[in-house]
């Protein structure tokens, strides 16, 4: 999941949505509230589109239905933790925490700083949209 970023974002329509290309991952969380369905479910659901991106959606279905009764407590407890910080948070001159805690390190303070700004405008158009 290295260089994933995982969003809430409570005005799309779906439970969750994959961008192969900007790596964004968009789940709703409020939708989850009103219709009782389970975050987990999705968590794992569009974890699965990233691991498998050939795979059709009847086939993620269908591994995501298998898969979710032999989640460990420590996995499912990582799958929630992707969603805790919106942003990528600086750390020291070169590098930055991901939201989904993976720290991406850069060549140069002028890499990072370009990186992390492409993150917050794509965050942000996202939400807005
Ligand atoms: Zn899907």
């Amino acid at each position: 999941m290295r260089g994933w970023i995982w969003v809430i974002d409570n005005k799309m329509r779906d439970y969750g949505e994959v961008h192969y290309d900007t790596r964004i991952v968009r789940i709703n969380k409020q939708l989850h509230k009103r219709t009782k369905e389970l975050l987990i479910d999705t968590l794992l659901h569009e974890e699965l589109h990233i691991r498998y991106p050939l795979l059709s959606e009847r086939g993620i279905c269908a591994l995501t239905e298998r898969t979710l009764p032999h989640l460990t407590k420590s996995r499912r407890s990582t799958m929630y933790k992707r969603l805790g910080n919106k942003r990528p948070i600086k750390i020291g001159t070169k590098a930055l925490r991901l939201p989904d805690g993976v720290i991406r390190r850069f060549k140069s303070k002028r890499a990072r700083d370009q990186f992390e700004r492409r993150v917050r405008q794509r965050i942000k158009q996202i939400s807005e949209a």
